[in-house]
């Protein structure tokens, strides 16, 4: 049983936008992180990520004091936040949408358990390489999956950025996948928004940890990266590397 120690790095910044729909949790008692993205009209996307930022934690830290497992804990997580902000988007004008984004991890008993409704990814960089542990819930990941359009047609698809997943959504029919990993001393765990990572590659996240090795000077390189590249939307990203104790 390996024990780690975690050290973390997060930035999230407005851009060029004229709010920030996009909020980060790290909470260290609870070795929680989540990223969460915003969408609707007016207040509303805020109002959105916020809540995700509050209920997953908190219902996360009550189910597993209930001994739930930490997949059944994320996946109830998910699922009260998921109606609570479909609940507050009732009074939403016709055709209105609230909802938002939502990854988050929690190491739990030598694990990290993953999990991801919409297009704010989770990646896993070790020894040399990253791996995306999140599907993106677009239209336009959907129909590569279906063989319909190939990666390179999906990145210029209109439907890229449309989602059928996310909290606030009222069919979400199996809920969220979680997905579990065991870390390894020298990983680093990458959560970020897609004002991010639509602008980063493999190669960026690669050299920034070789790079800066402290977590906040990488968070904040990675996120100015975004920026000086153009990104014109929010842009968030909260990192974690695991340290042998
Ligand atoms: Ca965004």
């Amino acid at each position: 049983m390996s024990d780690f120690v975690l050290r973390v790095g997060s930035r999230s910044a407005q851009g060029i936008r004229p709010n920030n729909e996009d909020r980060f949790v790290v909470d260290l008692t609870q070795n929680l992180f989540l990223v969460a993205d915003g969408m609707g009209g007016q207040d509303r996307g805020e109002l959105a990520s916020g809540m995700a930022a509050e209920i997953i934690p908190q219902v996360l830290h009550e189910r597993m004091a209930a001994q739930d497992s930490p997949e059944q804990a994320l996946r109830q997580a998910m699922a009260q936040a998921n109606q609570a902000i479909l609940d507050a988007g009732q009074e939403q004008p016709e055709g209105r949408r609230m909802g938002t984004t939502a990854v988050v991890a929690v190491h739990r008993d030598n694990q990290v358990f993953v999990a991801g409704l919409g297009d704010s990814r989770a990646y896993l960089i070790r020894e040399g390489k990253v791996e995306q542990l999140t599907v993106d819930h677009s239209v336009a990941q959907a129909l590569v999956a279906s063989g319909a359009l190939t990666p390179e047609e999906a990145r210029h698809s209109p439907y890229q950025h449309v989602l059928h997943k996310f909290l606030g959504c009222s069919n979400m029919g199996d809920g969220a996948d979680v997905s579990p990993f065991e870390p390894k001393a020298g990983d680093c765990l990458l959560l970020g928004s897609d004002g991010l990572t639509n602008h980063l590659n493999d190669e960026d996240m690669l050299d920034g940890r070789a790079r800066f090795p402290d977590p906040q000077d990488w968070a904040d390189h990675l996120v100015q990266l975004a920026l000086s590249r153009g990104s014109r939307d929010n842009v968030t990203c909260v990192v974690v590397t695991f340290e042998q104790s």
